[in-house]
Formats: structure tokens, sequence, C-alpha cells
């Protein structure tokens, strides 16, 4: 930084907010202004109306939150947030209080009491039998298959989750025993769909959601599709999977990157759109082998066809990664050159050419999905 002035800004402004000082004047601030110095510091005073208004805007969002959260929380147990964290996002207050009653005839809200905000997230490992049993046991609402739907009320979406996998068979109990819980509590209608990747070719996300995506509406006619990385654990239960909004990124904020977004086209991780809107930008790409890129393609596919993706606000779009090796999974590094074509490969290398031979099994939770992919199951004739 070349500028003297962009030196004062600097030093100035995080000393702001601790010192008593705030809005006092500068005891030096006439003899300052006669000095050469001036542009400096108009520039300085500007920078901290800025980032008073800033703080007292967020702090007034905040108190507010806390207040409305408060009247409608009854046992206390509403999720607090944390008021040092600088998150000028206040989110709509209007969950239903506890002991509120809905028709088995109405459709189910989407701000339901039962979804209290913060979760406890559990890595620890489990076996599958053993997360079988404790969702299952005197509990047999949930079909074979993981097919759960609400009784109390009608579902306001049907949403099919689609998880691409290949040997992290440690991640998969982990996942369910945390996911299947707060899907019930959000009174969605959903299963999960588990497609596996067999044979040596690298690992392709991407086909994988494709092939998940056709199997699923072969079972049911979702209206809601949610590409989930089984390694994602959500950290707040008001993180509604439904498909409001849609495209929508639901991995705002992810441990790893110390919970900031990587970059505003990030659409990694758990994203969403509704099955008409999948259609609509021919699904994924198959041309994405290995690591990266597929979903940064997703992207470009979105932004093609006129839409904006949404994000949920706040502390609601974060999440804990299990954390794992790549296992010599290698990176995609033809994605860059893949990338600067996206527009004219939506057209021919997606859902519209993409042959394949599913294994599918019922397993209480989950469908599984197993498919052997190769290149030549997504022919390209033009790119
Ligand atoms: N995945 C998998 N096996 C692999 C590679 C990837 O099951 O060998 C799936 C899994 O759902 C994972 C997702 O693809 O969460 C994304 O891959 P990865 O976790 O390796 O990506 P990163 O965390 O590095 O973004
Ligand atoms: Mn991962």
């Amino acid at each position: 930084m070349p500028s003297i002035g962009l030196l004062v800004f600097s030093w100035e402004i995080p000393s702001l907010l601790s010192t008593p000082m705030l809005f006092a004047v500068q005891p030096s601030a006439t003899a300052f202004l006669k000095h050469e110095y001036l542009n400096e510091y108009v520039f300085m005073v500007q920078a901290r109306g800025i980032q008073i208004r800033e703080n007292v805007k967020n702090i007034g969002a905040q108190v507010l939150e806390q207040v409305v959260r408060g009247a409608y929380s009854i046992n206390g147990t509403d999720y607090s947030y944390d008021f040092n964290f600088s998150e000028s996002n206040a989110l709509p207050t209007t969950y239903l209080p506890e002991g509120f009653t809905y028709l088995p005839s109405q459709v189910c809200p989407e701000r339901l009491p039962s979804m209290k905000g913060r979760l406890e997230v559990n890595m620890s490992e489990i076996s599958l039998e053993e997360v079988e049993r404790s969702l299952l046991e005197g509990k047999p609402n949930i079909a074979p298959g993981g097919y759960w739907k609400p009784t109390d009320c009608l579902p306001r979406w049907k949403v099919a989750i689609l998880v691409p996998f290949r040997n992290r068979h440690e991640h998969l109990p982990i996942l369910l025993r945390h996911l299947v819980p707060v899907l019930q509590k959000q009174r969605l209608h959903f299963a999960f769909y588990i497609i596996e990747q067999a044979g040596t070719e690298p690992f392709n996300r991407a086909m994988l959601f494709n092939v998940g995506y056709k199997e699923a509406m072969k079972d049911l006619n979702w209206d809601c599709l949610i590409f989930h990385d089984v390694d994602h654990l959500m950290e707040n239960d008001r993180n509604y999977y439904g498909c409001t909004d849609m495209p929508r990124h639901f991995a705002v904020k992810l441990d790893k990157y110390s919970y900031m977004l990587p970059y505003n086209e990030f659409f990694g991780g758990v994203s969403g759109l509704m099955v008409k809107q999948f259609k609509k930008i021919n699904g994924f790409p198959n041309a994405f082998w290995g690591w990266g890129g597929e979903d940064d393609d997703l992207w470009n596919r979105v932004q093609f066809a006129n839409y904006t993706v949404s994000r949920p606000q706040g502390d609601l779009g974060r999440y804990m990664s299990i954390p794992h090796h790549h296992r010599g999974e290698v990176q995609f590094l033809g994605r860059y050159s893949l990338l600067r074509h996206s527009k004219e490969r939506q057209k021919v290398d997606g859902l519209n050419n993409l042959n394949y031979s599913p294994l599918v099994s019922r397993r209480p939770l989950y469908t599984n999905i197993t498919v052997s992919l190769s290149r030549k199951l997504a022919p390209i004739t033009d790119y």
C-alpha cells in the first residue's frame, strides 16, 4: 500500500469498537485539519462513519432478532447467536411457536417449531446397522429405500437426496444419522439415493448425479433434488431442504474454508434444484473426470438459464465436513478448458447423452445405485 492515507485507515479501524471514545471528536482535529493530511483525515472520518453504521446495524439487527426469538421460544432451547460474530443478515423470525398444531389436511409449514436452529454435529464413527437400528426402532415409518413422509401435515416438497459415493463407507452412516432426523423435523417427503461408482475410472461426481436423478424419477414423481456430498453435515436445522428459491446453494459456510464462501460462484458441497430446473439445464455435465470443476460448470448452466442462485442467510448455511484424505483421487486438470465452453457443451452433454446400466438395491435407509462409468457412456459429437 503506497498511500499514507491507507496506512492511517488501516491502523485506525481495528481500535474502533474497543475504544470508549467512539463518538468523541479527536482533540487534535483542528491542528490536523490545517495540516497537509486533510484528505487522509476526511477519508479516515468517512471510513469510521461507515464502520460505525455497519456495526450499529449489525448489533441492532441481532438484538432485535434475539428479542423476537425470545418471544417465540418457550423452552429457551432456541439457538442463541453469537453477538461477536459480525453478520449483517438478520434472519426472518417467523418460526411457529412450540405446541403449534397443524392439520393433517394442510400443507406443512416451512418454519416449524421442531426446527430449533443449531445442531450438535456428531462425527464419531458408527456402523450402518447401528444407525438403521436407532432410526427404525419402534418407528417403522421409514419404508425400505429410506422413504419417509410426514403424517401430521401434507409435505410441501418431495425431495430426492442424491449422494455420490465411492469408498467412503465410514461417512455414510454418519450422514444418515445426522440428516434423517432433520428432514423429518422439516416435514419433507424424502428418500436417499446413494449413487456408487464402480470400476476404475476417475471419480465422476456429476455423472453420478445425472444417473441418480434418472433412477430416482423412475421411483416417484420428485419435485426437488438435493445434490449432497457424503461428508457434509449441516449445523443448523433451519437450513430448509425444500425447494424455495431454487436453484439453491446450501453449503455456504464450511468449516474447512473458515466459514467463508471461497468465491461467489462456489456451488459445491450441497446444492439443490427443482426437477423442472434441472431438466431445463440438461443436468450436470458428464465430461468432468476426477476432482474439480463440475460444480462450477453447474453454476454456469444455471446462469445461462437466467436463474439466480439463492443461499441460506447468516449462520443457516454452516456445515462441518468430515475430514478425509483424497486417497489418490486425481485432480481434473482439463477442467479450465472445459469450463470455457460450458455454454456450447450444455446442449450436448448432460441428461441427453447419458447411457448406463445400473444395479439398484433397496436398503433400509436408502436406495443404492451402483454404476460403472466410462467415457463412452456419454458420447459427445460436437464437442
Ligand atoms: N466422493 C466419494 N469418493 C471419492 C471421491 C468423492 O464418495 O473417492 C464423493 C463424496 O460424496 C464426497 C464428494 O464426492 O463428499 C466430493 O468429493 P471430495 O469430498 O473428495 O471433495 P472435496 O472435499 O475435496 O471438495
Ligand atoms: Mn469432501
